[in-house]
């Protein structure tokens, strides 16, 4: 059962790392540089890994953004119920690759500096496929080692993402605590923040949403940030710290950089 553990942490890590720091950090707000082979690399290996279209996520987040806890929002709790916010960002993320396939402008305009275009997977309608193919995969490995555990542990770690999801979407704009006073209903939830690379802190992202870090105060830890650091070093990254706030501007809750 332990190696089944293992194997299911490394898989949600490599989830969540895919979506809180390459679509989120660096494609969706800019608050991070990809070198162009990094670039290519997650626009081909995204989808298929992560079952999650990257193109088609950050249109749907900026809209988020854009349109935070109002009618428009693609999920809020608010407005969704808590619960069925799980159903709703699916239901807005088939929304969101449908109009970007038929090029509406309410969805392209808002991704025109992403140069790729929705994965094949997903202009084929293949979207199960990653999750079919991570099934398989899970099954072998079941078989080929004889540990049930394990082939469950991969399965459920690759397909995280709409539990990932949700718990940023639903807690994250209903329950915890506020820096700022933000005119929408993000919060800050340390716990998730914990299992989500950060992502708990919304209350702070929505505040800054171009700062590369996503904890503000002293006594909060983006667990997000010591890969972003990490990568950094590697050379995986650029972190762009012109745009993470002083802390007389977050004191102040001033904002001087800032999209969407
Ligand atoms: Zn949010
Ligand atoms: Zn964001």
């Amino acid at each position: 059962m332990l190696a089944g553990f293992i194997v299911f942490a490394v898989c949600y890590l490599l989830v969540i790392i895919y979506t809180s720091i390459f679509y989120h950090r660096a494609l969706a707000h800019n608050a991070l540089t990809l070198p162009k082979p990094v670039l290519n690399f997650i626009r081909f290996t995204g989808a298929p890994l992560t079952g999650i279209d990257p193109k088609a996520w950050v249109c749907m987040h900026r809209l988020h953004h854009l349109h935070s806890d109002t009618q428009k929002d693609p999920h809020s709790p608010q407005h969704t119920g808590f619960w069925y916010t799980f159903i709703k960002q699916h239901k807005s993320f088939e929304r969101t690759i449908l109009g970007l396939m038929r090029k509406l402008p309410r969805y392209t305009e808002i991704v025109s500096d992403i140069d790729f275009d929705v994965h094949w997977l997903n202009k084929k309608g293949y979207w199960y496929v990653p999750f079919v193919m991570h099934f398989i995969i899970g099954f072998l490995l079941w078989m080929t080692t004889q540990n049930p555990w394990i082939g469950l542990g991969y399965f459920f770690g690759m397909a995280s993402h709409p539990i990932q999801g949700f718990l940023v979407n639903a807690f994250g704009h209903a329950v915890g605590y506020r820096n700022f006073d933000y005119p929408d209903h993000s919060t800050n939830n340390t716990l998730v923040a914990w299992f989500v690379l950060g992502e708990g802190f919304q209350n702070n992202h929505h505040m800054y949403p171009a700062s590369p870090r996503f904890s503000m105060k002293s006594f909060e830890i983006d667990t997000g940030w010591f890969f972003v650091k990490l990568f950094s070093l590697l050379g995986i990254v650029k972190i762009k710290k012109e745009n993470i706030p002083s802390k007389a501007e977050i004191e102040k809750g001033t904002i001087t950089v800032g999209a969407y």
